[in-house]
């Protein structure tokens, strides 16, 4: 046998680095259509909910707002086109 074989059918288990976790999670953002965008008035924001507190910007619920402001979905869209819509949103 030669020495290679022997070392891949070894039993030696060599430690591995592993990848450090993420420090926050990716959030998944959808696609809209433009004409969509331009021909209905989509709720797409915390603004547009029932569960936003507009004073302080939080949700009521306590999901973070961040990635659901107006401002940052249409920054989003005007830059890619995809938007983080909230599965948890509401309105009247
Ligand atoms: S439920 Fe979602 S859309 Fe509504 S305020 Fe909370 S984070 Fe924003």
């Amino acid at each position: 046998m030669s020495y290679v074989y022997e070392l891949s059918m070894s039993e030696v288990k060599i430690p591995r680095k592993k990848t450090p976790k993420r420090v926050t999670s990716t959030m998944k953002k959808e696609v809209i259509q433009a004409c969509d965008y331009l021909q209905y008035t989509l709720p797409f924001s915390c603004e547009d909910c029932t569960h936003f507190s507009a004073s302080n910007e939080t949700c009521t619920l306590g999901l973070p707002t961040e990635h659901h402001l107006k401002r940052n979905q249409e920054k989003s869209y005007f830059l890619s086109g995809k938007m983080a819509l909230c599965r948890f949103q509401e309105i009247d």
